[in-house]
């Protein structure tokens, strides 16, 4: 029998639930991951105790999701979230269990889980590990089982289906056959589960180590044509690029590229939406294929995409503002003022991410020429660091011209925009005085203009 060791903490913590006659296990990720030898901070404990008693045995107890029967215990200064063993009534809408239903068994527990390899629990007093679907053979093996029937597994709750693909990048895994058979005849269903989900999960499998596993089998499964059409059609997008033959492999190659490197959640999903709109944009021109625009149709495409996905609104900004940016070809004609409106549009503290998506998008192209242009580009900016280069560099504010009579509104922000076009070309007129005189200038124009 495999036996988990428990931190001394966990220990304590369950000796309070034997002390009242009950049990505690550590379930799901933690148990797996122990067992391939890949670290996991996040516990989920389970128990055969009820929430009331769980709460009746210790002096700190959050009620955190207790419709499922979850709870958070404070013990000694740590947060433990412990879920009562349950059983789940019908899921008549693919995505939330009708009812719940506290059970004392743990193998009943066990079994309303997804995939074999998620079904493992240990003992935290003794660490023994109890395994009822065969989950340490499909562990052997590298395989995503559903426990019991898959067709079942995934009407019940379809987001497993995009836990499948989750599950096989993360972990290097393969699909069992009929498991991956059923997710591809019920891939439909995934349009039952809300959006904020999807977005988890999809965000998850961009943060595995190879996410074009997990999202080649969103493609394979038919996942990604429900829920994103447009990077679907990109499979059948020929182009030219070296070692990729249509658009889709050379974005999937473009964000394991940012996952090699560790870069944020945010430069891997402007790596997945960057070409999307390759495809509205495509021209055959002779023997070559050609995208003119395909930035800025990307950049429409995905925030729509975004939109739907429910993004934060800081997020689809500098998604966003990425793509638009991700066609920028650096030469040592450029001048100061065009590096320095370079810097304006995409926005100083986005700058690391824009070479980011540079550096990614040019491995996925063509091996790492114009990695050159682009230090050069960096250059460039470092020397010109201390002259203005965005709104926030202007020697006055909205507040300052509000103060000198310029009411909020478009016009404020056109006359902000003019002074700093005004001070990019020339730098030293960047003081308070000359851009008040300036800036009243330009009303008065505006307003004559208007007569
Ligand atoms: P990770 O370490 O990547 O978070 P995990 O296995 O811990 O992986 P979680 O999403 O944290 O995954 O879920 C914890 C456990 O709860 C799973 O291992 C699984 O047993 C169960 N579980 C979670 N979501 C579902 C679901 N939608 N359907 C069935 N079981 C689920
Ligand atoms: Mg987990």
């Amino acid at each position: 029998m495999k036996r988990m060791p428990v931190p001394l903490n966990i220990r304590d913590f369950s000796q309070v639930f034997r002390n009242n006659g009950h049990s505690l296990y550590v379930v799901g990720g933690a148990v797996r991951d122990w067992l391939l030898g890949i670290e996991n901070n996040d516990w989920d404990f389970c128990t055969d105790a009820t929430p009331e008693q769980v709460m009746a045995m210790f002096r700190s107890v959050i009620p955190t999701g207790i419709k499922h029967g979850t709870v958070t215990v404070i013990f000694r200064k740590e947060t433990y979230e412990v879920t009562t063993f349950r059983t789940e009534g019908a899921y008549s809408d693919r995505r939330h269990p009708d009812s719940v239903n506290y059970v004392t068994d743990l193998k009943e527990d066990l079994s309303r889980r997804d995939f074999t390899v998620n079904a493992f629990a240990a003992d935290c007093c003794d660490g023994t590990i109890t395994d009822c679907f065969d989950g340490f053979r499909d562990l052997k093996a590298g395989i995503i089982r559903a426990i019991g029937n898959p067709a079942e597994r995934f009407s019940e709750d379809a987001l497993r289906l995009i836990r499948m693909c989750r599950f096989c990048s993360k972990l290097g895994f393969t699909a069992d056959e009929l498991t991956f058979e059923s997710a591809c005849s019920l891939s439909q269903t995934i349009s039952c589960v809300s959006k904020e989900r999807i977005y988890d999960e999809m965000s998850k499998i961009l943060m595995t180590r190879k996410p074009s596993v997990g999202l080649n089998m969103m493609y394979e499964t038919g996942l990604l044509k429900v829920l994103i059409p447009e990077l679907d059609r990109c499979a059948s997008i020929e182009q030219d690029k070296v070692g990729s033959d249509n658009v889709l492999a050379h974005i999937l190659v473009a964000v394991d590229a940012a996952a090699y490197y560790g870069y944020s959640l945010t430069v891997r999903w402007a790596m997945l939406l960057h070409d999307i709109g390759k495809p509205s944009c495509m021209k055959k021109i002779g023997n070559f294929t050609r995208f003119f625009g395909h930035d800025m149709k990307s950049e429409e495409i995905a925030r729509r995409v975004m939109l739907d996905l429910k993004f934060s609104n800081a997020m689809q900004e500098d998604v966003a503002v990425l793509i638009r940016n991700h066609m920028t070809r650096y030469n040592s004609s450029w001048t100061d003022g065009a590096v320095k409106r370079l810097v304006n549009r995409v926005g100083k503290q986005r700058l690391d991410m824009f070479f980011e998506v540079l550096w990614c998008d040019r491995i996925a192209s063509d091996g790492k020429s114009g990695i050159e242009e682009t230090d050069l580009l960096k250059e460039r900016i470092d020397a010109l660091a201390d002259q203005p280069m965005t709104l926030k560099d202007l020697a006055v504010n909205g507040n300052d011209l509000y103060n000198a009579g310029i009411p909020r509104g478009p016009e404020m922000g056109r006359i902000l925009n003019a002074l700093l076009e005004m001070v990019i070309d020339y730098p030293t007129l960047n003081n308070r005085e000359t851009l008040l005189g300036q800036a009243e200038l330009l009303l008065d124009s505006k307003t004559s203009a208007g007569k």
